[in-house]
């Protein structure tokens, strides 16, 4: 088919996800056709470097042989049968080999198909242990603010970014609020300078004065994803999980962002040396090739739910798709790779690489902030760097400098004002050092008004 005819289609038929699409429609868009290592190509044959991992799913990048020949070989066994009353197999090995890589003490996995069902779950069994446990007063949740945890209405009640959840304020149940642990906004400390973890006594405060109504503390380790990447100081993790402890409540690790190498170790959990209650896998549990996710818990949490029929202690949860076997057969494959190739031992250059390259992008004019964590990064522009004065938001100045990277060959989507780059974790470091001088370029170009972007969809907020 050709662009004309695909674009016409699309503008016709297809409600695009977090897009204005009235702006979508008024302007060209980049229609994607097929994927190379780490590129993807449109239907014209542009290439563009995948600098967000195809929305910070994809790990050892496109076409990967080992993934694509585990699906195939899946595919003719079975591609899917229900987990309702039946077991199987890649669902069954591949539980093993979560509760082996993920941190001690958890021991069960609950299959589920994103991010977001995969939250809810964890909210949902948090709920009923404290039901099951004779603590029906434990019904509460504690967000912290700019959380992001997915787009179901129970997963926005723990979300914290007005923009997107403000609207259906009406239909949310209301978790109490600690504050977002970044740095670089911190409004709490006495001074950047004069830190005395004022954000972990917030949450203190918030557990010691609501212990007895609250069933958890719900967190994305060390990075706050959606909200731009906001980065946590190290230790905050493992001070929030001394204070569960303390005032006996559970800990839900969000790491549908943070998971997978990401940040340098396989979980973000380990750079702290934190075990939560349960713990959140999606996004790169398959490389980026299907929608799979799991929810992990221990056995103390498992061992709760266990009962006789008229108990009514089952854990009532499910989907269609629970445990598909071509995405267990790809996250298996996802961690035979991880394991063959030492992924994990090879992200020390490349992160070495990135962080060398964003020294440079932070000398910039209207560069903010340039913060890392492994192979995440955020790049926060400002109208007047010295003041943190931002820019106004119809300037829409992180998506013009995105689309300025878009002609340049690399594809990236800001957050605000906020410029996201999380390559494939098998980009090596040529390809990082290319993705990064576009950055630059982008960066330099756009904000120092020099050149424009061309009219094109993004289809940014
Ligand atoms: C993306 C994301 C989710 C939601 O996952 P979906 O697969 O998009 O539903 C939840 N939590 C975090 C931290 C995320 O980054």
């Amino acid at each position: 088919m050709r662009q004309e005819e695909l674009e016409a289609k699309n503008k016709a038929y297809v409600w695009q996800p977090f897009t204005q699409m009235k702006e979508w429609v008024d302007n060209p868009i980049t229609v994607i056709a097929e994927a190379r290592g780490n590129k993807i190509i449109d239907m014209a044959g542009k290439e563009y470097y995948d600098g967000v991992s195809s929305l910070w799913v994809n790990i050892h990048g496109h076409r990967k042989a080992a993934i694509d020949q585990a699906i195939i070989d899946q595919l003719g066994k079975v591609a899917h049968s229900t987990m309702l009353g039946l077991a199987n197999i890649p669902a069954t090995e591949l539980a093993e080999e979560l509760v082996r890589l993920t941190p001690a003490g958890l021991n069960k996995v609950f299959y589920s198909d994103d991010g977001s069902t995969a939250v809810e779950v964890a909210i949902k069994m948090a709920f009923q242990y404290w039901q099951h446990k004779g603590q029906p007063k434990k019904r509460r949740f504690v967000a912290l603010e700019q959380a992001y945890h997915g787009d179901t209405i129970g997963t926005v009640s723990v979300g914290g970014i007005d923009l997107f959840h403000r609207v259906f304020k009406p239909l949310l149940f209301e978790p109490l609020h600690a504050p977002s642990p970044s740095c670089y906004h911190c409004q709490i400390a006495a001074g950047p300078k004069n830190c005395a973890w004022e954000c972990a006594a917030a949450m203190e405060k918030v557990l010691a004065e609501n212990q007895e109504e609250i069933a958890a503390v719900i967190i994305e380790p060390l990075v706050q994803a959606a909200a731009g990447m906001l980065m946590s100081p190290p230790g905050y993790l493992a001070k929030v999980r001394e204070l569960t402890n303390k005032y006996n409540v559970l800990l839900i690790a969000d790491e549908v962002a943070t998971g997978w190498g990401r940040t340098g170790k396989m979980f973000a959990c380990e750079h702290e040396g934190v075990s939560p209650d349960l713990l959140v896998l999606s996004k790169g549990i398959t490389g980026g090739y299907l929608p799979l996710a799991a929810t992990l818990t221990t056995d103390e949490i498992y061992m709760a739910f266990l009962g006789d029929g008229a108990d009514n202690k089952t854990f009532y949860h499910g989907h269609s798709y629970t445990g598909n076997q071509l995405a267990c057969a790809a996250a298996l494959a996802n961690i035979r790779i991880f394991r063959e190739e030492q992924v994990i031992a090879g992200l020390d250059a490349k992160i070495k690489a990135v962080s060398e390259k964003l020294s440079a992008i932070r000398g910039l004019a209207h560069v903010g902030d340039a913060r890392q964590c492994g192979m995440i990064v955020g790049i926060e522009l400002m109208a007047d760097k010295k003041a943190a004065n931002p820019y106004p938001r119809d300037k829409a100045v992180g998506a013009m400098v995105c689309m300025m990277a878009r002609r340049y060959g690399l594809f990236i989507r800001p957050v605000g004002d906020v410029v996201v780059f999380m390559p494939p974790l098998a980009s090596t470091v040529d390809e990082i050092n290319q993705m990064l001088d576009i950055v630059y370029q982008a960066i330099e170009e756009f904000t120092s008004g020099r050149k424009t972007t061309p009219a094109l969809s993004g289809g940014y907020f």
